[in-house]
């Protein structure tokens, strides 16, 4: 998931805002406005409620926030990077870049979020009990913020992944059948079965007359399913690749060409050669300098290929992230990934012996499947 808006850092991690996040922001403080406050404090006037809305809506996805740190704060404690952190319509999401190596690990990460949610209603809920009978103006902002965050912590319970509650319950299947892979498709299942669960009873909503209620439990239904059934496929791949290394899928054939040949000599004598090329090293005397990709090529318009060299538009050698033959092929891909690149070229010590592309991957994938393994 993509943030549009920055915040900021917290401990490092990145943290944003999706678009869709306004939406949810705006519809909170509206119901707050407009229904809870008035009910609550019948004597303020219109603009103190949509203040004091705004107020505890902010605080609301501050909490959603704290609920993600909590989960960022034990995958670095066991050495997962996490890559940001995302809010969105259906509340937060922390980006960890990898499945723990442990089903205890994955257990840890995986309650500390619904944990936080837990505290801070415990907190609200305290400030709710000395204020009710004092001033009353902190009472309704933090009995309405208690039950929220309770809500928050029991919804990620419910055992279905990618929910919390079905992470710690892959993390358990993990723990006894000692197979992450196994684990995975069983929680994924059950994920399914949630979405499902969500999406009857939002028709069910949608049929007793509640629009708004039942096309919302559908919505969530929906993302719960796309997202259970991505766990799942991610899952295949990662068990289909476990244990390869890129020596088993890299080419050694990327031709070689001197810096200053023309994009056009480039497209006539290699690429729509016999033996056709996909990517190139762009070398100045022995030394290797840059690389270039068909990508690369066809980023730049055809009337100005007679003069571009290949110099002018490969990526520089020392901008280029590397692999060795021995690397494992999902930590390839995890590279590939962070650079947001397609192709890794492959090094022993400073000499080159190949390129990784993702089309490969994909091609090694595929062929695998087709031998039934
Ligand atoms: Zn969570």
């Amino acid at each position: 998931m993509e943030s549009r808006v920055k915040l900021g850092h917290i401990w490092g991690i990145p943290i944003g805002l999706h678009p869709s996040w306004f939406f949810i922001f705006g519809l909170v403080t509206f119901s707050l406005a407009v229904g809870y406050f008035p009910d609550e404090y019948p004597d303020m006037n219109g603009a103190a409620y949509w203040i004091l809305g705004a107020i505890t809506s902010l605080l609301f996805f501050g909490s959603v926030l704290a609920h993600e740190l909590g989960h960022s704060f034990v995958a670095m404690r066991n050495k997962i990077p996490v890559r940001s952190i995302t809010l969105f319509i259906f509340g937060g999401v922390a980006q960890i870049e990898e499945e723990p190596r442990t089903a205890g690990a994955e257990f840890r990460i995986a309650i500390a979020g619904p944990i936080v949610s837990l505290a801070l209603a415990a907190v609200f809920y305290v400030i709710w009990l000395a204020d009710r009978n004092v001033s009353m103006h902190l009472a309704a902002p933090s009995v309405w913020l208690a039950r929220i965050n309770l809500i928050l912590a029991v919804f990620n319970m419910i055992p279905g992944f990618p929910l919390d509650g079905g992470r710690v319950f892959r993390a358990v299947v993990w723990q006894f059948t000692g197979s992450l892979h196994r684990a995975t498709r069983i929680a994924a299942t059950m994920g399914q079965v949630v979405a499902f669960g969500f999406m009857a009873w939002g028709a069910f909503a949608l049929l007793a007359g509640g629009v708004f209620n039942g096309l919302w439990l559908i919505f969530i239904g929906w993302f719960l399913q796309n997202a259970a059934t991505a766990s799942a496929a991610q899952s295949g791949l990662q068990e289909a690749l476990r244990g390869v290394t890129v020596s088993q899928v890299m080419t050694t054939e990327c031709a070689h060409v001197p810096h200053r040949l023309s994009i056009k000599e480039l497209v006539d004598e290699q690429i729509l050669s016999g033996r056709p090329q996909r990517c190139f090293f762009v070398d100045e005397g022995d030394a290797t300098r840059g690389l270039l990709t068909i990508q690369d090529v066809t980023a730049i318009s055809r009337d100005e290929w007679n003069q571009v060299t290949a110099e002018q538009i490969m990526v520089p050698w020392d901008q280029i992230q590397r692999v060795t033959p021995s690397t494992e092929l999902l930590d390839a891909l995890r590279i590939m990934d962070r650079a947001q690149v397609g192709q890794v070229p492959v090094v022993v010590g400073e000499e080159l012996v190949g390129m990784l592309t993702r089309e490969q991957v994909i091609r090694y994938v595929r062929m695998r499947s087709e031998l039934g393994l």
